[in-house]
């Protein structure tokens, strides 16, 4: 038995492990998020850096927020899959974007962030912690 949680991008080269349960997960509707994803919103699990084991190249797109502060998301350069947030060395948490893991059934969301930004195509999950905007 193992307590790992494993995923990666579409074609194995971007890889990641986690030895502990995220510290939140739940729903990103931003208009960022839509655009990086191609998708209607971004399923997001955080975890400590030092609970993340990553492995492989990256790619890291860097958006600047209206609140100064910085997105960072990091693609496969093989397979141009989205697998995480934040920068591996520098920040002390990473988003881990849900799609990615092995079994998705590792992905338990609480929270649904910038509702207010959510297409009237994507329907929002029920029995989660809305917020409008970022919390807090
Ligand atoms: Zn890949
Ligand atoms: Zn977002």
């Amino acid at each position: 038995m193992t307590n790992l949680t494993t995923g990666g991008c579409l074609c194995g080269a971007l890889r990641y492990e986690a030895n502990s349960p995220p510290t939140y997960a739940g729903y990103c509707f931003c208009n960022d998020c839509r655009k990086a994803s191609g998708g209607g919103f971004i399923a997001f699990m955080g975890y400590p850096a030092s609970a993340l084991r990553i492995t492989g190249d990256a790619v890291t797109h860097t958006l600047a927020q209206s609140d100064g502060r910085k997105s960072e998301r990091n693609f496969c350069p093989r397979c141009g899959g989205l697998v995480y947030g934040g920068i591996r060395g520098e920040t002390d948490e990473h988003t881990i974007y849900a799609g990615t893991l092995d079994d998705p059934a590792h992905f338990k969301p609480a929270i649904a962030i910038f509702n207010s930004q959510r297409p009237a195509w994507v329907p929002l999950p029920e029995g989660l912690k809305v917020f409008e905007r970022m919390p807090g």
